[in-house]
């Protein structure tokens, strides 16, 4: 039978998701169809899971956390972060995971000799990334235009800072982890503040995609290499796929297929 999988966001028109699973179920002649699901209430996730008939699911803003809290079973890294963005049914019961983490890991790992990071941002997306980062042996450093969102960044042992109390190193890693020049033309921080630390940095990273933020620009100024988040977005999407048919497929025999979402 043909096994159902969606994203749930809100908004989630604009999610590239259903393009990229369809193509890799088409390539890879796996009987699946991926839609996209408008969730308005991340308490109804569960309930709405069911009703669809669905086999596995890519969730993302703002229900991150509540598919979190629908879960059954959680893999060790998602239970840690308290965040989940693919879930998988096995036999009733539903199966949460975290592919942002890895899928960010995977796409910066193109940057060597890379020690010290600095996040521009605290939420959802810094609060994964963070920790697989450190994880890995990175030194992380967050910088927040809010001080509220830092507390726990803070209390886990991160050094944080708001634009007002930085007191600026040097970084090899400038990342934005924010949403500003998604939408509009702002930038994640204060120029100075970006005037002093990109000039030392190894690279610069958004993890924005399809698009060239004011923070990319700035960083491609300074003449230091740039990213945007379209890797990111692709190696969660591989992972999570590897999580949907259950192992099947390895990462090198989707990546071909799912890569073709970004040329169209
Ligand atoms: P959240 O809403 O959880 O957090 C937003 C963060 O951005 C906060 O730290 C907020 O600071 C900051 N921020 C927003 N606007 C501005 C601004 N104008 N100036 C300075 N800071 C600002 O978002 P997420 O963490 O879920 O997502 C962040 C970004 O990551 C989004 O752009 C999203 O599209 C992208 N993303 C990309 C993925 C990919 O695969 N490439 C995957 C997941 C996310 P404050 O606390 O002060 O409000």
């Amino acid at each position: 039978m043909k096994k159902l999988f969606a994203i749930f966001g809100n908004p989630v028109s604009h999610s590239k998701s259903p393009l990229m699973h369809n193509l890799t179920f088409q390539g890879l002649n796996y009987d699946a169809c991926y839609t996209r699901h408008l969730l308005e209430k991340g308490n109804t996730l569960k309930e709405t899971f069911f009703t669809l008939g669905l086999k596995g699911i890519n969730v993302t803003i703002p229900h991150k956390e509540a598919a979190f809290n629908a879960c059954d079973t959680l893999d060790p890294f998602a239970q840690k972060i308290g965040v989940v963005n693919t879930i998988v049914e096995r036999e009733g019961s539903l199966h949460g995971y975290n592919t942002d983490a890895p899928g960010f890991l995977k796409a910066i790992s193109e940057f060597n000799h890379v020690k010290t990071v600095l996040f521009l941002g605290a939420g959802g997306t810094a609060q994964s990334t963070s920790n697989i980062l450190r994880d890995e042996g990175y030194e992380v450093t967050l910088l927040n235009r809010s001080a509220s969102r830092l507390e726990k960044f803070t209390a886990k042992g991160f050094t944080t800072y708001t634009f007002e109390t930085f007191k600026p190193k040097v970084y090899d890693l400038i990342i934005n982890m924010t949403s500003a020049g998604l939408e509009d033309d702002s930038l994640p921080c204060p120029k100075e503040i970006l005037d002093m630390v990109i000039p030392k940095a190894k690279a610069a990273v958004d993890v924005i995609y399809g698009k060239e933020t004011p923070f990319l620009k700035c960083a491609k100024s300074y003449n230091i290499p740039t990213k945007d988040g379209s890797d990111m977005l692709l190696y969660q999407g591989i992972i999570a796929f590897e999580y949907f048919t259950e192992n099947t497929y390895s990462f090198d025999e989707i990546k071909p297929h799912m890569q073709k979402a970004f040329l169209l």
